[in-house]
């Protein structure tokens, strides 16, 4: 890192012994090295944007290993703030490509990982980048401290794309982490479930403390691994249909199957038609139908 340490923290750091072995590249994921960098910026984490700065090189270490993150990798990280996890990605040999909305940060990106090149920052929402033009043709894995406030959008936009990702490694909320692992018949069983089941293998990782991050989200974290399929989980003839009965099934999780089908503007005749062709108890609540039910359903209206 370029950046002019005062030598007191430089003492407290190496005190610390937070400075890599190198010793020239200071690790960025402690609480005074933040601190500083925010301070010689002037910089104030945005609660709008989500932001909340890793502070813990060990939590860093975890998310990197559970990356798998080597040398021929490509990357493609979500966010990077200040570069606290985009520089525990370099140190990999990976190649990490860096999506940052806030306009502030790739100035001090630029100064913060300037000791990397194998760090590429784009500027831009991870919502509205193409994602296939920047990061070129081959698979790549994805490692993100999401944004919050957007968590499930960004997931649904990089799992609907059908991108080459091998992986997907990121700091969700616990309760999101608990809906996208959910099996069928309980609270937390929803849309997202089904989606990233679909699409990927899920397995939380390990829990992350709200200490971990400045300043301290309100809500406990946890880092997930979704290992993407192959082939999705289940076969359908049509992928839309099948999403659209899962939305409609959940947009009135109270009511029976059919009823929430008709709320969702599936016709009379079709909808009786669909589970008269598939055997299913119309009777039924969609959050206990698993990936193959809703299949089944979605195929029988196709
Ligand atoms: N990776 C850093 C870390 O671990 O300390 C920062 C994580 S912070 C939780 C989320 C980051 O995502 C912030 O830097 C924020 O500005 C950025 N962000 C928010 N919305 C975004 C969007 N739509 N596209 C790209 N980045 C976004």
């Amino acid at each position: 890192m370029s950046l002019n340490l005062d030598r007191e923290l430089a003492t407290e750091i190496h005190q610390e012994k937070k400075l890599s072995l190198d010793g020239l590249k200071t690790t960025i994921a402690t609480p005074s090295v933040t601190r500083h960098i925010m301070k010689a910026f002037n910089l104030r984490a945005s609660k709008r944007l989500g932001q909340n700065f890793l502070v813990d090189a060990n939590i860093v270490r975890g998310i990197v290993e559970a990356v798998g993150a080597k040398p021929g990798d490509r990357i493609l990280e979500i966010g990077p703030g200040i570069g606290t996890l985009t520089q525990g990605l370099a140190e990999s040999g990976a190649e990490v490509t860096a999506v940052e909305l806030d306009k502030k940060l790739p100035a001090v990106l630029a100064e913060t990982l300037a000791g990397y090149n194998n760090v590429r920052i784009v500027p831009g929402d991870i919502l509205k980048v193409n994602i296939p033009e920047i990061m070129g043709d081959g698979p790549f894995k994805v490692a993100a401290n999401l944004p919050y406030y957007i968590t499930t959008p960004i997931l649904m936009a990089l799992l609907e794309k059908h991108l080459p990702m091998s992986i997907l490694v990121t700091m969700v909320q616990k309760e999101v982490a608990l809906r996208m692992i959910a099996k069928p018949g309980g609270k937390a069983y929803g849309a997202l479930s089904v989606a990233v089941q679909y699409y990927t293998k899920p397995h939380i990782a390990f829990d992350v403390p709200p200490r971990s991050f400045i300043p301290a989200p309100e809500v406990d974290s946890v880092v997930i691994v979704c290992d993407v399929r192959e082939k999705p989980a289940v076969e359908v003839q049509d992928e839309k249909m099948f999403f659209k009965v899962v939305k409609a099934a959940f947009g009135q999780r109270r009511k029976t199957i059919a009823n929430a089908m008709k709320g969702a503007g599936f016709s009379r005749d079709t909808i009786e038609a669909a589970f008269a062709k598939s055997e299913i108890d119309s009777n039924r609540r969609g959050e206990t139908f698993n990936l193959k039910e809703f299949a089944a359903l979605a195929d029988a209206i196709g």
